[in-house]
């Protein structure tokens, strides 16, 4: 993405939905995150060179308004803001897992978001997701326990709303970027430039080369 030059990144995702008023078929655009992933890389630094970035506010606050404004002009049930739980997977979650997650005060689960945003903020490029609920987890006594046909049968449906929400959502987007995630790393390296390893430096070129040059 880095590469084409893209600046912008909103991501369709499958959720599971953690509350009662989350139908199948709803959609919510997140502004939190909670990683519970373990097994994947999240970050492009580690080889000789440290950033940490800001990431109280994960998704970015300029693609969430355009989200939610193409959303509600969409037809479909739109809820603005929750909190997207992140788990490794492929698996999907225990009833013991589910009903746990859902006392953290969690909003829908998915098995990708919470690292693409990391990545994206550490790339410098905005990044917001729309999130369309297919099943209510396993936490819910009354519906059938997910299954891959059931979520996939309601995602076929969400895939037309997604596709409306994202058609207006171009057509909104401003042309230049107003927000602050194209300066994310500016303050963010720890590492002195001449401490950095050559390689890692051309490695890392497209993503530090702006603030370290090689
Ligand atoms: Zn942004």
């Amino acid at each position: 993405m880095k590469k084409l030059g893209v600046d912008r990144i909103i991501s369709l995702s499958a959720v599971g939905s953690m509350r009662e008023e989350i139908e199948p078929g709803h959609i919510v655009i997140p502004d939190q995150f909670y990683d519970l992933t373990k097994h994947r890389k999240s970050t492009f630094f580690g080889e000789g060179v440290v950033a940490h970035v800001g990431f109280a506010d994960p998704v970015c606050h300029d693609l969430f308004g355009v989200l939610a404004d193409a959303g509600g002009k969409s037809g479909a049930t739109v809820h603005k803001g929750g909190t997207y739980i992140c788990m490794e997977g492929p698996q999907f979650s225990t009833r013991a897992e589910s009903r746990i997650y859902r006392k953290w005060g969690v909003d829908v689960i998915g098995m990708t978001n919470a690292t693409e945003a990391k990545l994206a903020r550490e790339a410098e490029i905005c990044y917001a997701t729309l999130a369309l609920s297919t099943d209510y987890d396993c936490w819910h006594e009354s519906e059938e326990d997910v299954t891959v046909e059931a979520v996939i049968a309601v995602l076929m449906k969400n895939i037309e709303t997604a596709k409306k929400i994202i058609k207006e959502a171009v057509a909104m987007m401003p042309a230049k970027r107003g927000c602050r995630c194209s300066e994310a790393l500016k303050n963010a390296i720890m590492t002195k430039a001449e401490l950095i390893p050559e390689k890692t430096k051309k490695d890392l070129d497209l993503i530090i080369g702006k603030y370290i040059k090689t």
